[in-house]
């Protein structure tokens, strides 16, 4: 049996015309455009492609966007005196500080400066504190978009067994929280596994839903994965490639060629989760600027 595609691409697509077509509404009621400001600090050449791939998609929906660069000398203080600017400014709706940080910058410290209403990836210690309430508002982009994904493609978390490989701030501990709260899109019975986890095989071929987000190339391979399983891939690894114009290809954390063979469903990368963070991101920018 070869697995369906949980196409990320297009399920993205879908949240993007949403959101356009509510940022279409909002403005033909007199509102002003939902607007993001991209804090960048330093010029780590990713996070440049990131800034402007989120600028593109602004535009895309109808959002308008700028970007605030700052140079890697930036001191901490200088940081929390834009962030303040910003979050005292009525014209943004959103901030979205680019990680990671140059060293000797407090990511922690940033995010907790912001205005949590603004706080477009829901990573404020309020967002984070809201969704283990189970009363999230910005729920942090790439879980909320694996959520959907799910969803849309048909799989209700509900009852099911989760595992999240993974557990970082801003992956793992959000989407297994997400997942397991008492709510619709929730419910499911999971289990974090990390490189602490005994035996990682014994506890993913447990899933029903799993969802891979290591950061690390081939962590779950076709042995791992119980048959008809849901897998979600969140890894992005960069792979050598020579030829192409990068030099490299972008690959998950699943072997996605052999877990096919036995997965019910799977989700690429590329085309996969990441498409599905950036509409997400979109949503949240939307709601900061409109609510609901
Ligand atoms: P991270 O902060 O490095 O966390 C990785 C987590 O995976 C850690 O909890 C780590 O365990 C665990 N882990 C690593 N290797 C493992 C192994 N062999 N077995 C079991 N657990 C293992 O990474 P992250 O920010 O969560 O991101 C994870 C991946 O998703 C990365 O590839 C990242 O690029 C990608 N990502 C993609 C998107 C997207 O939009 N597509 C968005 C965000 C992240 P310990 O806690 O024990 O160290």
């Amino acid at each position: 049996m070869t697995a369906r595609i949980i196409d990320g691409k297009a399920i993205a697509a879908e949240v993007r015309a949403e959101v356009a077509e509510r940022v279409r509404a909002h403005v033909a009621a007199g509102g002003r455009p939902p607007h993001l400001t991209a804090v960048l600090v330093g010029d780590d050449p990713a996070s440049q492609t990131y800034v402007r791939n989120k600028g593109a998609a602004c535009t895309e929906v109808g959002m308008t966007s700028d970007t605030l660069r700052l140079p890697a000398t930036t001191s901490m203080a200088e940081l929390l005196a834009e962030v303040a600017r910003l979050n005292a400014d009525p014209a943004v709706s959103g901030i979205l500080v680019q990680t990671p940080l140059p060293a000797g910058l407090d990511e922690i410290a940033v995010m907790t400066a912001l205005d949590p209403d603004k706080d477009v990836d829901g990573l404020h210690p309020i967002s984070l504190g809201r969704l283990v309430q189970g009363e999230p508002v910005m729920v942090p982009c790439t879980p909320a978009g694996v959520q959907q994904m799910l969803l849309r493609s048909g799989v209700d978390p509900a009852g099911a067994r989760v595992v999240v490989v993974g557990r970082s701030m801003l992956v793992g501990k959000p989407l297994a929280l997400l997942l397991g709260n008492k709510a619709p899109g929730g419910n499911a019975t999971v289990t974090i596994a990390h490189t602490g986890t005994r035996d990682l095989g014994a506890v993913t071929r447990e899933a029903e839903i799993l969802i891979v987000a290591a950061g690390r190339l081939r962590t779950v391979t076709a042995d791992m994965v119980r048959p008809g399983a849901v897998v979600i891939d969140v890894g992005t690894n960069r792979v050598e490639a020579p030829g192409t114009k990068s030099g490299f290809r972008l690959a998950g954390d699943v072997d996605f060629d052999a877990v096919k063979e036995v997965a019910g469903a799977i989700s690429p990368v590329p085309g996969g989760v990441g498409p599905m963070t950036i509409a997400m991101l979109l949503a949240n920018t939307l709601k900061a600027a409109v609510g609901g």
